[in-house]
């Protein structure tokens, strides 16, 4: 079968508007196993030719076994899966490249706004794990921004910034 889902974990949610502000959805080929009884309708016409002879015909599902539900969701019946790709709609896409903001130093998605970011002395966000002194760059303590070690003023502590001020 073909399938197509929301693919959770590449989707976004807005809990303020309390709905998905970008839709992924997981296109995919699976085949499901599973039990289940259903009624086949046959007609059957006595042959004319032979006693107790029945020509059967095929009608279809049963109506009643027709509409049943078997829930998919669970892995319990896949047996396997041929393909799957995270698909986002274009619409979204487009909004999401637009809007979407990430962590400067390793690239990480921070949301669709810049509100409470830590941000380095360009003003670029970055994500809480990047936020610390490490081989990228020092926390100024005067200023709070993230800094290169070539922004270090004389002290070892503060931006070049931050020096002057503090050095008073
Ligand atoms: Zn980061
Ligand atoms: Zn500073």
């Amino acid at each position: 079968m073909q399938c197509k889902y929301l693919d959770v974990s590449n989707s976004y949610y807005d809990k303020e508007d309390d709905e998905y502000i970008v839709k992924s959805y997981i296109e995919s080929e699976e085949i499901h196993r599973f039990e289940h009884e259903i009624v086949l309708d046959f007609e059957y016409e006595a042959s004319e030719i032979q006693e107790e002879q029945y020509e059967l015909t095929f009608i279809g599902v049963d109506a009643d076994t027709y509409n049943m539900f078997v829930d998919l969701s669970e892995n319990d019946t896949l047996f396997d899966c041929i393909d799957a790709k995270s698909v986002m709609l274009e619409n979204d896409k487009h909004w999401f490249e637009n809007n979407v903001v990430r962590c400067s130093e390793c690239g990480k998605i921070l949301g669709f706004n810049d509100l409470d970011n830590y941000h380095d002395y360009n003003g670029e966000p970055i994500c809480d794990g990047c936020a610390v002194t490490n081989e990228n760059g020092f926390i100024c303590p005067g200023c709070g921004l993230k800094h290169p070690y070539e922004r270090m003023g004389n002290s070892g502590t503060y931006c070049i910034d931050c020096q002057e001020e503090y050095d008073d």
